[in-house]
């Protein structure tokens, strides 16, 4: 099998994390501003230091990360948003306050995200190159304002198992809703969704899985993990075990976005 990976690696794995927090709901619906219980659902990240947590495992297991992170949170936590970069990790941009896009004009829809860009900059002196729509889909001109300001990446489709590249150059890193701990372990108040609780080996099955699936194809693995569901205290167990998992195969390239997008641009 030919790769398409850095030294001839099998595969690409990549752990992503959504930083959310409080406004993973609040984004779209304002009145979980008086919710207290949904509210600290997502503040919990703050108050439980969330953040330093996953980055100490992450540090334990040599693993360089993408964090999408929702601009309010570096207005409103830039100590812990710094700690993200100081570690060395990647932080791409993830909507203003977890908003709807679809739906605003060009230029206000392009003024936002140089606000989330200036927002992240001045918590943590980092240029975000990547971005993931936040609660929906991007808008017709999403892609051309990213490319536009520079941006390297996108990692809001599901249109491939490896990168690909869209009509104006930038790279698609896909995410995948497999991948997706929200989906298995979240208690969603709205709509027609409901709490869910899946037992922790049917997260283990699911995402061990599709690793060997795509280690067997030699493509390109992501999560899609959010603190506040993944770094519960028994959810890190969880983590802990795909971390090994992963880092037990041989020739897998862990590597975060960036370097998979700044890889594939240069092939
Ligand atoms: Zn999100």
């Amino acid at each position: 099998m030919d790769s398409v990976w850095p030294d001839g690696k099998r595969c690409a794995a990549s752990f992503t994390f959504d930083l959310d927090a409080e406004y993973v709901f609040m984004g779209t619906n304002p009145d979980v501003a008086n919710m207290p219980r949904v509210l600290t659902q997502g503040d919990y990240v703050w108050r439980s230091g969330i953040v330093n947590r996953i980055l100490d495992m992450l540090d334990e297991y040599m693993i360089k990360s993408t964090w999408y992170v929702v601009a309010m949170n570096a207005v409103n936590h830039p100590d812990e948003v710094r700690e993200i970069v100081d570690r060395g990790h990647d932080i791409a941009i993830h909507g203003w306050i977890h908003e709807k896009i679809s739906h605003l004009d060009r230029d206000e829809e392009k003024e936002r995200r140089e606000r989330c860009v200036g927002a992240i900059k001045d918590a943590t002196g980092y240029t975000p190159v990547g971005n993931r729509v936040a609660g929906g889909e991007p808008s017709p001109n999403t892609f051309d304002i990213l490319k536009e300001m520079g941006f390297l990446y996108d990692s809001s489709l599901r249109g491939s198992d490896l990168p690909y590249r869209l009509g104006n150059g930038l790279i698609e890193v896909p995410s995948y809703y497999e991948m997706d701990d929200f989906h298995l372990f979240a208690d969603y108040p709205f709509g027609n969704y409901k709490a869910r609780m899946m037992s922790p080996e049917a997260g283990y099955q699911i995402w061990t899985n599709a690793f060997d699936g795509y280690y067997r194809y030699g493509l390109c693995w992501t999560t899609m993990f959010h603190p506040q569901i993944i770094g519960k205290p028994g959810n890190m167990m969880l983590l802990e075990r795909l971390i090994r998992y992963v880092k037990k195969k041989p020739d897998v390239w862990v590597a975060n976005a960036r370097m998979i997008a700044e890889h594939w641009n240069d092939r």
